[in-house]
C-alpha cells in the first residue's frame, strides 16, 4: 500500500473527512501491538479497506485501518463490526495502526436482533464518538462502556443503564452532579430538579428547570448508582419497571453536560 501513490492520497483524505484522530504517529517505534477493545466505527474506502475507528485499552480512541477487509484477501469477519469486542492484534506502522487479526471476545449478537437495544448501544456509541478525545486513554470509560451493553444484555432496563453509563462517565471526568446533596446550598437532598448546575433542592431551583423529581424517583437514582455491577439487571429489570419519565428526563439533562464541554 504504501507504494502506491492513489491508495496513500485516498487515506490521507479520508483521516480528515472521515474519522477524528487520524493516526499520525510522532517518533514512536514501529512495530506489533495488542490492545483489547470495542469497534465504535468503520467505514469501507471505494478501494474496499476498512477504516476503523476503536476504543482501545491503553490507547484511547484511533483509527486503524484494515487494508483489503472488504475485498476477501484478508478476512476479519464480524470483529470489525461496530460494537464488538475483540483482542485486536495491530501493526504499529510510520504513520498509521493497521489490524491484522481479532479474536472476538464478545459480539453482542442477540442485542442486534432487538432494534430498541441496539439502537441505544449505538446511541452510546456516537457519544462515545462525539465527545471522547481521540488517542487520550480513557480505560474506565470504556470498562463502562463493556458493562451497560451487558446490562443491556442482561435484560436491564435500557433508560436506567444509560442513567448509570452517563452518570458515571461523567463521574470519571469529575463532573457527575451529586445526588445527595443540593448544588446551590448543599443540604441532603430528597426532592429535587436536575440542572446544568446539578441537583437542586425545591429552595434553590427557582426558576424551574427541569422536571421535578420525587423523594422516591430520587431514591431510585441513587440506588441504580450503587447497585454492584452483577446485580443491576435484576434490581432494574427492562419489563416490569414503572414511571418511566424521570428517567428519560434525567437522561436528556445528564446529555446537556456533555455538550456544555464541547
Ligand atoms: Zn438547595
Amino acid at each position: 500500500m504504501e507504494n502506491n501513490p492513489r491508495k496513500r492520497r485516498h487515506i490521507r483524505r479520508s483521516d480528515s473527512s472521515w474519522f477524528p484522530g487520524g493516526a499520525f504517529l510522532d517518533g514512536k517505534t514501529q512495530g506489533h501491538a495488542n490492545h483489547s477493545g470495542v469497534v465504535l466505527k468503520r467505514d469501507i474506502s471505494p478501494e474496499g479497506d476498512a477504516i476503523l475507528y476503536l476504543f482501545l485499552k491503553g490507547l484511547g480512541p484511533i483509527t486503524v485501518y484494515a487494508p483489503g477487509a472488504s475485498r476477501g484477501r484478508i478476512r476479519f469477519g464480524g470483529a470489525i463490526e461496530p460494537l464488538t469486542w475483540a483482542n485486536f492484534n495491530l501493526y504499529r506502522g510510520t504513520k498509521y495502526y493497521y489490524l491484522t487479526s481479532a479474536e472476538i471476545k464478545e459480539g453482542f449478537w442477540q442485542l442486534r436482533n432487538d432494534p430498541s437495544k441496539i439502537a441505544k448501544l449505538m446511541e452510546w456509541d456516537v457519544m462515545l464518538c462525539r465527545h471522547l478525545a481521540p488517542r487520550i486513554p480513557c480505560d474506565d470509560v470504556l470498562a463502562l462502556f463493556y458493562w451497560s451493553g451487558m446490562h443491556l444484555k442482561s435484560d436491564a432496563h435500557p433508560l436506567v443503564a444509560e442513567w448509570r453509563f452517563y452518570w458515571k462517565w461523567l463521574r470519571c471526568w469529575g463532573l457527575a452532579p451529586s445526588p445527595e446533596n443540593c448544588a446551590g446550598c448543599g443540604a441532603p437532598i430528597s426532592e429535587a430538579r436536575l440542572t446544568l448546575l446539578g441537583f437542586l433542592c425545591p429552595s434553590c431551583a427557582r426558576d424551574g428547570e427541569g422536571a421535578r423529581l420525587s423523594a422516591r424517583e430520587m431514591d431510585l437514582l441513587r440506588m441504580s448508582l450503587s447497585a454492584p455491577a452483577r446485580a443491576f439487571a435484576g434490581l432494574f429489570p427492562a419489563t416490569g419497571l414503572r414511571g418511566q419519565s424521570h428517567w428519560a428526563e434525567v437522561n436528556s439533562r445528564l446529555k446537556r453536560y456533555f455538550d456544555a464541554m464541547a
